[in-house]
């Protein structure tokens, strides 16, 4: 048997009605259901739901209006057409027919082609009704599906700008984007605390250009991997460029908890990585700049843990160093002042200061020290503690050491030639550990004695124990070559440094000179004397001159002649000054 082709319910009290129609409608192929009121007709459509429904008006109970008013107000029920069947004689209400949601009527008797083509019609209807909204929800579905589409290929491209190729991490745009974010959910919490790391590895050029490309490449994939592994989920890793990472800790809770994660950090590359059956070991250095309230831009963050990385490689490579926020003024100042140095030096805007060394025994001025002074044309006078450090780490300080040589051999002469001082009288000049390596130092003194025309006995170079004990081969040559042009040597600020006794009685020095910091701890009481009688003693074993710095009042200077001590320099005596003053000093023949 052919399937129905529709399923039509038929309602009416009538039963010949119900028969007449469901014959013709079973002929034309369609499965009907009888219902003969409207109690009945409700029960028929919740059990199975027909595809159309004929209605007859006039029913006991309750009557065709009614029933298609519950039908229509069913929200399953509400798309089954409804045709109404009137008697021409009924008091058939069109209006109200079509107002509680039928959708078409039929008049009795009935004419069968007519019942046929109503039915067909409204078949049709809804069939199409039905194709719409399947169209309709299948355009929808189309697109949504293409809107994800775009989506997907939107986040896909934005994830591309935001990431680096190679290690899938996020690029400098992205961290940049973080850091702001973390710098305004400050400006809202101001006990928020987070920080920024810089981290280059060490040497990645070799690795480079000994293995390849690839290898570095790889290596760069594998550094990644084991930072991102240690790092909390909150932490945000990325690559910079090259061999440049960058980290920033959200939320963190002092300085101390940050230095812990760049310990552990360092820790990772302790264990080699293992790169095409090879082992590479590689260090990374880490900067780090903690935020506070004058950070608006994440470029300063990133600029400052940039410099702390820096400083971190100069101190050694393969650690981390903490950015303070002088640093940043230190870097200018320091660039300014080298530049300022090394003008300084063409211009000879250096002159030694003279500060006179007193003889305890007969309380007279037996010698002197040149101490460097640079004139700063707006700094004023910058003392040598600023910028000898700065003119040896630029190479410069031998330039400085040879022009204080020349100018206090030259000045001591002039004074002797002019009897402002005694024959006796010595100049003592200071020599920088640097100088020890510079070849040529033996020559230049011996051209600026023979220039200046000054006796070498009269001359005397201090230096610090630190340049014994870094150059003690040409240390010894240097001093015995000295030694043997009968110069005087002095060790300076002894106590401070190695303080290796055993060298002093292997080297042909003739003075220890006290630091001041023993010095200064005298205070007239027999309780402070430190060190300063056993430097005595040793002094006297080894037949040296002991010289006392620093000496800042009468009770330390006449302690220091109770412990024996030769010599001394100090403020109590007389500040350093120029030449000119000195010479006053000198002609004004002073005694202790
Ligand atoms: P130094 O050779 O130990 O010089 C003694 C320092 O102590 C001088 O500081 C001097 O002014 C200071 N001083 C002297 N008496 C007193 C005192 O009673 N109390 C206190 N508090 N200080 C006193 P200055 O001139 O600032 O020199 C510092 C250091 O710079 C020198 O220490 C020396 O190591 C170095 N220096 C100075 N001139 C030269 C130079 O021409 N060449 C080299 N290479 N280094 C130099
Ligand atoms: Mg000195
Ligand atoms: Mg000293």
């Amino acid at each position: 048997m052919d399937k129905p082709k529709a399923d039509i319910l038929v309602v009416d009290d009538k039963p010949e009605n119900l028969h007449l129609l469901s014959e013709i409608l079973m002929v034309e192929g369609y499965n009907v259901r009888k219902a003969v009121n409207g109690k009945m007709a409700l029960m028929a459509v919740n059990t199975v739901e027909p595809d159309l429904i004929l209605l007859d008006i006039m029913m006991p109970g309750l009557d065709g209006y009614e029933v298609c008013h519950a039908l229509k107000c069913d929200l399953h029920l509400t798309k089954v057409p409804v045709i109404f069947l009137s008697a021409l004689d009924d008091a058939f209400d069109k209006v109200k027919a079509f107002r509680v949601g039928g959708s078409d009527y039929i008049t009795k008797p009935f004419q069968m082609e007519e019942v046929l083509a109503r039915v067909e019609n409204q078949l049709m209807l809804k069939a199409a009704e039905k194709e719409i909204l399947e169209l309709n929800t299948r355009l929808e579905n189309r697109v949504k599906e293409r809107t994800r589409q775009l989506e997907e290929a939107n986040a896909r491209l934005l994830d591309m700008a935001l990431h680096d190729r190679l290690t899938g991490l996020p690029n400098r745009t992205l961290f940049m984007e973080r850091v702001e974010r973390a710098i305004a959910a400050f400006k809202t919490e101001p006990e928020r605390r987070f920080a920024v790391l810089f981290l280059d590895c060490d040497r990645f050029k070799v690795v480079n250009d000994s293995l390849g490309h690839l290898v570095g490449d790889e290596l760069l994939v594998a550094i990644a991997r084991r930072l991102r592994e240690r790092l909390g989920e909150d932490d945000v890793l990325a690559r910079l460029g090259g061999d440049e990472f960058a980290i920033l800790l959200p939320e963190i809770r002092d300085r101390e908890s940050v230095t812990a994660v760049a310990g552990s950090l360092l820790d990772l590359f302790s264990r080699p990585f293992q790169i095409h059956n090879r082992e590479i070991f590689i260090n990374i250095s880490i900067g780090i700049a903690l935020n506070h309230a004058e950070y608006q831009k994440p470029e300063h963050l990133l600029r400052d843990a940039d410099t702390a990385m820096y400083r971190a490689k100069a101190f050694g490579r393969g650690r981390y160093y903490v950015f303070d926020p002088p640093m940043h003024q230190e870097a200018l100042d320091l660039l300014g002042l080298e530049m300022d140095l090394r003008r300084a030096i063409d211009q000879q805007d250096l002159t030694p200061y003279y500060q006179p060394i007193i003889d305890f025994k007969t309380g007279k001025i037996a010698s002197m020290e040149a101490l460097v002074r640079w004139k700063h044309p707006r700094r004023g006078l910058v003392s040598p503690g600023t910028f000898i450090p700065l003119a040896e780490e630029m190479g410069e300080i031998g330039k400085i050491g040879t022009l204080m040589l020349s100018e206090a051999c030259r000045q001591l002469r002039r004074w002797q030639e002019e009897n402002r001082a005694e024959e006796s009288l010595s100049v003592s000049v200071n020599l920088s550990v640097r100088q020890f390596a510079q070849p040529d130092l033996v020559g230049t003194i011996d051209e600026i004695l023979h220039d200046s025309g000054l006796n070498p006995e009269c001359l005397r170079l201090e230096m610090t124990e630190s340049a014994i004990v870094e150059y003690p081969e040409s240390a010894l040559t240097l001093l015995q070559q000295l030694r043997e042009r009968h110069i005087g040597l002095s060790i300076d600020d002894f106590g401070t440094g190695y303080s290796s006794l055993s060298y002093l009685h292997a080297f042909p020095v003739d003075t220890i000179k006290i630091d001041k910091s023993f010095v200064n701890l005298l205070d007239g009481t027999p309780k402070n004397l430190g060190l300063i009688p056993a430097i005595i003693g040793i002094s006297k074993t080894l037949n040296m001159v002991a010289v006392a710095e620093g000496i800042e009042t009468a009770e330390q200077l006449a302690q220091l002649r109770d412990l024996q001590c030769d010599s001394g320099q100090g403020y109590f005596f007389a500040k350093p000054m120029p030449p000119a003053q000195m010479a006053e000093f000198l002609a004004s023949d002073p005694r202790w």
